[in-house]
């Protein structure tokens, strides 16, 4: 070998290291060859004079990764020893692979240098204290790393040029496979399909990942293995919510080829250590999106929708889901004033109402307000009864079929499962048929073999029975019919739950805007139909919560006709003589009048006396704001006196009007300042 003068007994003295290292596990057990290769190098250590119980072999590495000192115990332990002076020589099948980062292998070659270590390579022999020596190894390390980088350089190139003409090859996800010309078809298994095409039906049913599971519950999934002893194989295990998740976000079942769906990204972790993580990139950024490659189980446009429908289920990233409550537009409801969405708060005995939070960000528009649910609530179920033409019912009636489908194909995956067993017994039978009576050893193995399948064939028949006994009755077409054409009392019966009700609001609704109105006795709703039709009802807002009572009672009757003219302590102490209580069934007092005064705008009785007037009255008089009278008492310009109720009375006389008159004139356009004066708390 080349270079072997350069090996001394000092260097025999010491231990030889044989190291070995092979990438991946796939390397291992396909490239046997070179494994056997390196093992032999510990023949050419004693071959070059070193004493066979002084060669040691470091096969720790073999499997992992070079790209990296991290994880590589073996190569740590080399750096140890060789640093320790106890190494005479490190062999390896080529030295500048050693390790594949040149960081790692210029520290083994300093190292090297320092304790006099040589390094071995099937060229010849290094010794690092000789300058060419060392400058050769560097070259040769500096060589590797750019081949590394154009070999995967062209790799890269190559493949996404293949996945740019959608030939580059990954793994298919179960329900998928490649046929015999290389194509992508369906899963040729029809229990296989089968499984797969329900998780997509029951997540529209459902319309969650979580109701998928629930409704595969007893029911096992598909997995195809890769890699592995278990390489190609099927495997049936309980379906995961992470699987489910996999399942409907993977575009190959909508019959795509995409590449670029996820991306390796290196971090390094609080201990220093480098790890590759894999993240899913956004649709937008895949790379590659060939649609109608393959045929699939849904359309492009289905998984879109999918997609759209787990956003909407994602609450961290803004989804409102439907909920438990009975505010109906939860979820749904937009504030007109700053388009934000409105929450729907419950203040006890089930009374809601839509609340706008905008005020929360800074963002609250004079538009923006809140408002009882069940105004809005009772008019766009209305709406929602009332739009529900026979085209839309023959719609419901399909949905209908849509779920009468569903029933069979849970049964249909049993009866594939039975189809299944049958034949492997038979199978197993025919095996058992076709061996020689004087074999008895084979025969008894193959016997046992045939009962086993039996039984799962027994098995697999009570399943079946088990699941058509588990499906419930579905009602015939006629009655359902019926049932849709009474939509209306379907959606008031009390077995009806408000989640049901909330549902069948957004199948059809897509959201619900309370409009800015300015008369605040009415309120503008806005509805958005899933069919990009709009609608908008304007409705009679009920006063302030609070009010005893929308229907007029003897109560308010009395307070209707005598407020006007009466004080409120006068009107408490009448109501008290008549015996009569609020809606909450307590005697009335000041404040409960003055509601009732609020929601029924009955005017309080002047509290003026003849020749005063009230400030608002004096300002209407002059043209002026009521904010310039107050300034004129204020500052005693202006005389006035107090109510016993705290209101300002003004003695008015003509002389009085042409005195305000004349100042206003003379201060021109008026004090700014008196026109900033805002006026008191008045009652
Ligand atoms: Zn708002």
């Amino acid at each position: 070998m080349n270079g072997e003068h350069k090996i001394t007994s000092r260097h025999r003295a010491r231990t030889a290291l044989v190291y070995l290292r092979q990438s991946t596990l796939m390397q291992v057990r396909e490239h046997t060859e070179s494994t056997l290769r390196q093992y032999a190098l510990a023949d050419t250590a004693i071959a070059m004079g070193w004493a066979p119980r002084d060669v040691e072999v470091i096969d720790r590495d073999l499997g992992l990764s070079g790209t990296s000192a991290a994880h590589r115990a073996g190569f740590r332990e080399l750096m140890s020893r060789v640093c320790l002076g106890e190494i005479g020589a490190v062999l390896g099948l080529e030295i500048s692979r050693l390790a594949r980062s040149n960081a790692d292998l210029a520290r083994l070659a300093e190292m090297a240098r320092l304790t006099g270590t040589l390094l071995i390579d099937s060229d010849g022999v290094y010794d690092l204290a000789d300058f060419n020596d060392w400058l050769v190894l560097g070259l040769k390390s500096t060589m590797s790393q750019a081949e590394l980088h154009i070999m995967a350089g062209r790799l890269q190139a190559a493949k996404r040029a293949a996945a740019e003409r959608g030939e580059l090859r990954a793994p298919l996800p179960v329900g998928l496979v490649y046929d015999d010309d290389g194509m992508v078809v369906l899963d040729p298994d029809a229990e296989v399909q089968a499984a797969v095409a329900d998780i997509f039906a029951c997540f529209a049913a459902a319309g969650s990942a979580y109701g998928v599971v629930a409704a595969f519950a007893g029911r096992k999934f598909p997995q195809r293995a890769y890699g592995g002893v278990w390489a190609g194989q099927l495997r049936w295990a309980p379906l995961t919510h992470h699987r489910v998740l996999q399942v409907l976000k993977n575009p190959a079942y909508a019959g795509a080829y995409v590449h670029g769906r996820h991306v390796t990204r290196k971090t390094v972790d609080a201990d220093g250590n480098v790890r590759t993580v894999t993240a899913e990139v956004p649709r937008a950024q895949w790379a590659v999106v060939i649609k109608d490659h393959h045929p699939g189980y849904l359309t492009w446009e289905e998984y879109l929708a999918i997609e759209a429908r787990l956003a909407a289920n994602h609450t961290g990233g803004g989804g409102r889901p439907a909920r438990e409550g009975t505010a109906l537009c939860q979820g749904i409801i937009i504030c007109g004033g700053c388009g934000g969405p409105m929450a729907a708060n419950y203040h006890g005995d089930d009374r809601a109402s839509y609340e706008c939070h905008s005020h929360r960000d800074g963002k609250k528009t004079p538009g923006c307000r809140s408002i009882t649910a069940h105004v809005v609530d009772d008019a766009v179920a209305a709406v929602l009864l009332t739009a529900l033409t026979p085209e839309q019912l023959a719609l419901a009636l399909a949905a209908a079929d849509e779920v009468a489908g569903q029933h069979q194909r849970a049964s249909r995956a049993a009866e594939l499962a039975v189809e299944r067993a049958r034949y492997e017994a038979d199978r197993a039978e025919r095996a058992f048929g076709q061996v020689e009576p004087e074999n008895r050893l084979v025969a008894r193995t193959l016997e046992a073999r045939w009962e086993a399948k039996l039984a799962a064939l027994a098995d697999a028949d009570q399943a079946l029975q088990a699941a058509q006994n588990a499906l419930p009755p579905l009602p015939d077409r006629a009655s359902l019919a019926k049932l849709a054409a009474d939509l209306p009392a379907l959606w008031h019966a009390p077995t009806t739950t408000a989640r049901d009700r909330k549902r069948l609001l957004r199948t059809l609704i897509a959201d619900v805007t309370l409009l800015p109105e300015p008369d605040r006795g009415k309120a503008r709703i806005g509805i958005r139909w899933h069919t990009g039709a709009a609608d908008q009802i304007v409705i009679d807002r009920p006063g302030p919560t609070g009010i005893p009572a929308p229907t007029p009672t003897p109560a308010t009757q009395l307070i209707r006709e005598l407020g006007p003219v009466t004080s409120n302590p006068e009107l408490v102490t009448l109501l008290a003589q008549h015996g009569y209580r609020t809606g909450a069934g307590r005697p009335f007092d000041i404040k409960a009048v003055q509601w009732v005064r609020h929601a029924y705008q009955i005017p309080t009785p002047s509290p003026c006396n003849s020749g005063e007037i009230s400030v608002a009255d004096a300002a209407r008089r002059l043209g002026c704001s009521p904010g310039v009278v107050y300034y004129w008492i204020e500052n005693g310009q202006l005389a006035a006196r107090r109510s016993p109720g705290g209101r300002l009375c003004i003695p008015w006389t003509p002389a009085t009007e042409a005195d305000c008159q004349a100042r206003i004139a003379t201060s021109g356009h008026l004090n700014p300042a008196a026109r900033r004066t805002r006026p008191r708390q008045r009652h």
